[in-house]
């Protein structure tokens, strides 16, 4: 079965279950659409990241910010349509503390229809990469949560999904808490990545939230390193604030 008539079959299975048990928002508790416990309403009013810096993804109005003009973080794009705020921010604690996996077919969908509205004419990466958890860190949660809203976001465009190509070899500590050069030291050298499949690609590093970019500048360094093409950093949310942890 191709991957399109898995799709029709999965919606119709959808639009039965819909039928028996219709999805409510789970926010206002009003109808869902698109078979989705979310509100028109509800998703209209989430947070946009209006207007980013292309490189940086922070709010701004006049193109390339300063910051990023003087001091370009490793990755070519960014690509962040929402802000960290409620409720997208609920949305992506309910799915990492709490398992709920429709929150990430929510965040999948809605990145996905933002990302067509923002960004129509965008150039579409050849790989999907989640950012990986450590294994000890994955075995504790019981899943990857960029990579549950990545599925999502993989089927949504077509784009293929590689979460085996970039790992994380040692055990990195919590960044919470540590400040900017702490977590440069904590997170060096905490990423690897399959050369062979790398090589010559472009790629998507896919997170849930971008807060210092520390992390995602070590693993896009880590896929720059390994022969990408070109990297962009694709994430859910953007919290506030510029990306300090990642100037060299
Ligand atoms: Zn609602
Ligand atoms: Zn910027």
């Amino acid at each position: 079965m191709n991957r399109r008539m898995l799709r029709l079959a999965a919606d119709g299975l959808l639009g039965v279950l819909d039928r028996l048990d219709p999805p409510r928002c789970l926010f206002c508790g009003d109808a869902g659409f698109g078979h989705m416990d979310l509100c028109r309403a509800c998703y209209q009013a989430m947070p946009d990241n209006a207007i980013p810096c292309p490189r940086c993804a922070l709010p701004w109005s006049g193109g390339t910010c300063a910051a990023c003009l003087t001091s370009p973080p490793a990755w070519q794009a960014a690509v962040i349509p929402f802000r960290y705020v409620p409720p997208v921010a609920n949305l992506i604690t309910e799915l990492k503390y709490h398992a709920r996996f429709m929150a990430a077919r929510i965040l999948g969908w809605s990145f996905c229809d933002r990302l067509d509205a923002i960004y129509p004419s965008h150039d579409m990466p050849q790989l999907l990469i989640p950012m990986p958890l450590h294994y000890s860190r994955q075995r504790q949660r019981g899943f990857n949560q960029a990579c549950a809203i990545a599925q999502h976001v993989a089927t949504c465009l077509g784009m293929q999904l590689a979460p085996r190509l970039l790992w994380r070899p040692g055990a990195t500590a919590s960044q919470v808490g540590l400040s900017g050069a702490a977590r440069r030291r904590n997170i060096q050298g905490a990423f690897a990545a399959r050369s062979s499949a790398v090589r010559g690609r472009q790629v998507a590093l896919f997170d849930d939230v971008v807060t210092t970019g520390a992390t995602a500048m070590a693993a896009a360094t880590t896929l720059l390193d390994a022969g990408a093409a070109r990297v962009e950093l694709w994430a859910v949310a953007r919290s506030q604030g510029p990306l300090t942890a990642l100037r060299h």
